[in-house]
């Protein structure tokens, strides 16, 4: 038997229901980034696997990008900030990711890819989301959406801008589609004083990153996220109130459908069972990707 929730529940606004800070780390050949999602205070929020945020102008950081390796069962999703990346796979495929610009990349069954600087000095920021396939879908065709900067819509609303990345907001669509898990990804911009509703799908789970400033997330009380703050909010209601009362502040907004599946990680195939792990790691070493 089921209970309905109440109505009043869908108007119920949404709080932080904890505060994250992410771990330096680094990955591929040697660049330094940290890891907000995917490490041990927050290991996944479904659908959500990863969330990295690299941002240095000392080349030495990121200068040995990410050379060529697989994926499998999962989707990677770059959106740059600053700096120029150039995206090559064994396909053929090649794209250069600039300032404002966003790659949705589905793996599907399978990509040998690479992610490399394209620039020797200079500030790179951006950021890697890992976004969980529904076990139907961990074999589908590789899918790439490359979004140049002005394909994303920008939002005015008084002293806030709002830049639509993937699902809705203000009756605008993103520019990414055909998303399982139905992804919301907005990039806010407030100016001091700035403040906004933001809409989130009911039973999505959701996180604020504040990147820049300091912004308050939820009602009045709340307490002020600073700059590599990341705010898990609570899974129940279906808005979110985003101020700047004491600072401009700069924040993605993300937020998806849990897949609520079994997930078995090793390295970069996600897959549901350790029998699919194998299959992955087999396939890679003899070159069926
Ligand atoms: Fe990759």
């Amino acid at each position: 038997m089921t209970t309905a929730l109440p109505e009043t529940n869908r108007t119920v606004q949404r709080e932080v229901a904890r505060v994250v800070r992410g771990r330096p780390t680094s990955d591929g050949a040697g660049v330094k980034l940290t890891r907000v999602i995917g490490q041990g205070d927050l290991d996944m929020l479904d659908p959500f696997l990863m969330l990295d945020e690299f941002r240095s102008d000392s080349s030495s950081d990121y200068i040995g990008g990410f050379p060529e390796h697989p994926h499998r069962g999962f989707e990677t999703v770059t959106y740059m900030l600053a700096g120029r990346m150039r995206h090559g796979d064994n396909q053929g495929n090649s794209g250069l990711l600039t300032a404002g610009s966003l790659q949705w990349m589905t793996a599907g069954r399978g990509i040998l890819h690479s992610e490399m600087p394209e620039q020797e000095d200079g500030l790179m920021w951006g950021f890697q989301l890992w976004v969980n396939l529904p076990a139907k879908d961990k074999m589908t065709a590789p899918r790439y959406q490359d979004i140049a900067p002005e394909q994303v819509p920008e939002i005015v609303r008084g002293a806030a801008r709002v830049r639509v990345i993937a699902g809705e907001f203000g009756g605008v669509q993103g520019p990414i589609s055909g998303i399982a898990t139905e992804p919301l990804y907005l990039d806010l911009r407030l100016e001091q004083g700035a403040q906004l509703n933001v809409p989130i799908s009911f039973g999505h789970n959701a996180f604020v990153y504040v990147y820049e400033g300091q912004a308050r997330v939820g009602g009045e009380q709340a307490p002020a996220l600073a700059r590599g703050d990341l705010g898990v909010l609570g899974i129940e209601g279906g808005t979110v109130h985003v101020a700047a009362p004491d600072a401009p502040a700069r924040m993605i907004l993300v937020a998806g459908k849990p897949l609520d599946e079994p997930v078995t990680k090793y390295g970069p195939f996600v897959m549901n069972t350790p029998a699919q792990i194998m299959q992955a790691v087999e396939d890679f070493r003899a070159g069926r990707f």
